[in-house]
């Protein structure tokens, strides 16, 4: 059987367990790099990704991940996890995994009070529409051609992939709609 991590050093790790348990799959919440070796991939939260950032160097846990990403490890990462899986992030010196060819721009869609939702078209997922719940979300303002894009707004990705990599601007565990980690878990079975 499956066992996924989610990365739990900062953020809201909770509600993506809570959701992968609702799905069936058996959790880790990964605080340690010996953790790494005990799940088949890895979700990186939403939070503060300088925290989080800084913790997983202050744990040893940035470096192995990286080799485990680039080893094929299968890892998503929402909002925070996003940028932390970034190349690079606009006018920013912050610890990054640096394993996605994107450039982020932080809280590019607003502050916390202007958090929203909105319904977006996602094809890989099915045909209904799927809300997107925006927080402080980074906007990705580059990317490299082997970067495909998932789904969009305003004209900019908000989901992307790049091989074993996985990435949304927003926050699918903060809904009921469970479909982009059965995506994910789809990845993770492959
Ligand atoms: N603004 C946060 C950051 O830059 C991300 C916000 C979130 O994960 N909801 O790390």
């Amino acid at each position: 059987m499956l066992r996924i991590g989610v990365l739990g050093l900062q953020g809201d790790f909770r509600e993506h367990v809570e959701m992968l348990s609702f799905l069936g799959v058996e959790t880790l919440v990964v605080k340690l790099p010996e953790d790494l070796d005990l799940v088949d991939g890895l979700i990186i939260p939403g939070g503060e990704s300088t925290t989080m950032g800084r913790v997983m160097e202050n744990v040893g846990l940035k470096e192995p991940l990286v080799e485990k990403i680039k080893n094929g490890l299968p890892v998503y990462g929402t909002c925070a996890g996003m940028i932390l899986l970034s190349k690079r992030v606009v006018d920013h010196d912050q610890p990054l995994l640096g394993v996605l060819d994107t450039e982020v721009e932080r809280n590019a869609y607003g502050r916390q009070v202007e958090s929203f939702e909105v319904d977006i078209e996602i094809q890989a997922i099915g045909e209904k529409p799927f809300k997107a719940v925006f927080i402080r979300a980074p906007r990705i303002v580059k990317h490299g051609e082997n970067v495909e894009v998932l789904a969009e707004y305003g004209g900019d990705p908000i989901l992307v992939r790049e091989e074993n990599i996985l990435a949304s601007s927003f926050h699918p565990e903060l809904t009921k709609d469970t479909r982009i980690h059965e995506y994910f878990l789809r990845m993770v079975e492959k």
